[in-house]
């Protein structure tokens, strides 16, 4: 008797995209379901390691292709795992990944971002771009009754109890009036040998009465010398394990020989995945042991900061039969780990000589790799040496640390850094103008990162990494100039700290300001006046905020006379008044809202029109 489901909204939604604008080329589709079939094989061969009656036919895994032009139908068949009733109804009627399933929530029916679907991996789905109708046939290895699945990808799908010889899965597509070319021999050998060539199981056609062709080189490609393989192969490979269809940026194929062998086939995309920032995205390497597939969720294979990597680590070493649970936490899948990643730092650093091509790189995820200097505290040095700032020294270009230091002027020790929202915003920061003067760079970071490595990194290459708010006593600054007189002064910032109390801590004086008559910073060594932002836009608790220091620039005409004006009383309420404006322009200078607009407004046209 059918039994008739419905698809979740968001299928029905999501076949509209794929069926309607997803793909220009519609021949994927055939790439998709190999691609599942072999995933199939895949995971047979896995449970029959640890239960060896469950496929009698390991080891001859196949998937097979049959076309027939009269009745104008195509099935791909495989002898994999197969799939009971409920895998049928919960992987095939449903979105199971979370990300693909906000992705089309959010998704609008057409334009440039549906090409990002690909992301998340429509697989089966692409089927009704080319079929009006599939029928599944289906059984599970290690049980007795099969099922039929179909459906016209319209509302739902009609599940049947079936018969089917084996294990396996037989996938029949009823091609649209527009996609006969489909059971052309020579179009789909043509098809299979361009996307799916890498398929480590023979992929054969059924060419009927002239028997049977294998299509594919069906060994896995990471085990063929690289000197076979071409480039368009490796980017086949690459679509295949990642889901991305954009060009590799980086390609790294090795074997690694010592005291443990494993070969590893590993790939940066060139543009960066949606779901780089989401707290639970981890790495997505595939394990292999002797080329059976175990798993794409070992984290401990990559460290967080690398999880934009792809790709596949395959290693006799490994014990085939010891449980996922066990190999997360083995010493050699650690050992793996240590290897894989110095390599991957090594290519990197080579590729930091092309500076336009690392820049591809380093826009998509050079904010993560920095989390690394954060986290992986045996590379840290290596992994900053590998990233880019923008600084003082160059508007158009970023640099290096190696730069940095290369350029530091004579006596200089340190790096200096500084912290906020924006570049553009920081350049122009008053806290700048005495580097600026001296000739002294500072890199100017603005993610929030930013606001931690530099914490674990106490030096470079001999060279501390100081916020600029440490600059002052290193430097002994001082200058030559007309200055305030000391009693007024100590007056004024008497004045302005009891005024601002409520918000800022301290009112002192400093030597770092040049054209700028007031500056806000915080105390030396205190959470930056960035990272605050930074809590408070994700809601976090400032219970620990910064002492907010505003500093008075004792060369500055304005402060010279506002200094002389308090020597009489009378002019009390100017002062303040002039006072709070300085606050004012040191909040804006910061990137701060001022803490009274309409009182700055007023203020500001009222001193303008004297002015003029
Ligand atoms: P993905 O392959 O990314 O998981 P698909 O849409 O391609 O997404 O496939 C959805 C699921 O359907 C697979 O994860 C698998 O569980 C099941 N499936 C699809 N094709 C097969 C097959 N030939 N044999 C067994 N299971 C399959
Ligand atoms: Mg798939």
């Amino acid at each position: 008797m059918a039994e008739k489901i419905n698809f979740q909204a968001d299928v029905s939604k999501m076949l509209n995209i794929v069926v309607n604008s997803l793909y220009s080329e519609k021949q994927i589709f055939l790439r998709e379901l190999i691609s599942n079939a072999s995933d199939a094989c895949d995971k047979l061969k896995y449970l029959a390691l640890t239960n060896p009656g469950i496929a009698k036919q390991s080891g001859l895994f196949k998937i097979k292709i049959t076309p027939d032009a009269a009745a104008n139908t195509l099935v791909v068949s495989d002898n994999g795992i197969g799939m009971n009733k409920d895998d049928l109804i919960n992987h095939l009627g449903t979105i199971a990944k979370s990300g693909t399933a906000d992705f089309v929530k959010n998704a609008s029916d057409n334009g440039s971002a549906l090409e990002l679907i690909g992301q998340f991996g429509v697989g089966f789905y692409a089927a009704f771009m080319v079929a009006d109708k599939v029928e599944i046939v289906t059984r599970r290895a290690g049980e007795d009754q099969a099922w039929k699945w179909v459906s016209d990808g319209v509302e739902g799908f009609e599940i049947t109890p079936a018969e089917r010889a084996a294990n396996g899965t037989d996938i029949k597509l009823f091609l649209k009036s527009d996609a006969k070319d489909y059971v052309d021999t020579i179009y789909l050998r043509q098809i299979i040998r361009t996307y799916s060539d890498h398929i480590e199981y023979p992929i054969v056609l059924d060419l009927g009465k002239a028997g049977e062709e294998t299509v594919n080189t069906a060994s896995a490609l990471w085990t063929r010398q690289k000197a076979e393989i071409t480039k368009d192969q490796y980017k086949e490979f690459y679509h295949h394990i990642s889901h991305n269809f954009d060009e590799p940026w980086l390609t790294l194929h090795f074997k690694a020989e010592g005291n443990i062998e494993y070969t590893g086939l590993l790939y940066i995309p060139s543009s960066a995945p949606y779901d780089l920032f989401q707290p639970d995205r981890n790495n997505s390497l595939k394990l292999y042991v002797n080329k059976v597939f175990i798993s794409d969720k070992i984290d401990e294979l990559m460290p967080h900061y690398l999880r934009f990597v792809k790709g596949v680590v395959d290693s006799a070493d490994l014990q085939l039969n010891i449980s996922r649970e066990m190999l997360q936490h083995s010493l050699l899948i650690e050992k793996i780990k240590h290897g894989t990643v110095s390599r991957l730092l090594k290519e990197l650093k080579k590729r930091t000589k092309k500076y336009d091509d690392y820049m591809t790189f380093w826009q998509n995820f050079g904010i993560v790799l920095k989390e690394g200097i954060y986290e992986d505290f045996a590379n840290r040095e290596e992994i900053a040496g590998l990233s880019y700032f923008a600084s003082t020294a160059d508007e158009t270009k970023l640099t290096t640390l190696d730069e940095y230091v290369s350029r530091a002027k004579e006596g200089q020790k340190a790096v200096y850094y500084i912290t906020g929202d924006d570049v553009k915003v920081l350049r122009n920061n008053p806290q700048l103008e005495a580097f600026r003067e001296k000739g002294i760079e500072v890199l100017l970071l603005t993610d929030p990162i930013d606001e931690f490595w530099p914490q674990v990194l106490p030096n470079y290459k001999g060279f501390a990494i100081k916020h600029i708010t440490q600059a002052e006593a290193d430097m002994g600054w001082s200058r030559n100039e007309a200055k305030a007189d000391e009693g007024s002064l100590k007056k004024l910032t008497d004045l302005m700290t009891e005024l601002f109390k409520t918000e800022v801590g301290k009112v002192t004086t400093t030597e770092k300001l040049t054209k700028s008559p007031v500056s806000l910073t915080v105390e030396n060594g205190q959470m930056s006046l960035h990272l605050e932002r930074l809590m408070r836009t994700h809601q976090q608790q400032t219970a620990f905020a910064s002492t907010r220091i505003l500093e008075v620039n004792p060369y500055h005409p304005l402060i010279i006379k506002l200094a002389d004006m308090t020597a009489d009383e009378s002019n009390r309420a100017k002062v303040e008044e002039v006072a709070r404006l300085l606050l004012d322009e040191a909040k804006i200078a910061e990137g701060e809202a001022v803490s009274d607009p309409s009182f700055f407004a007023e203020k500001l046209s009222s001193y303008i029109l004297q002015a003029i």
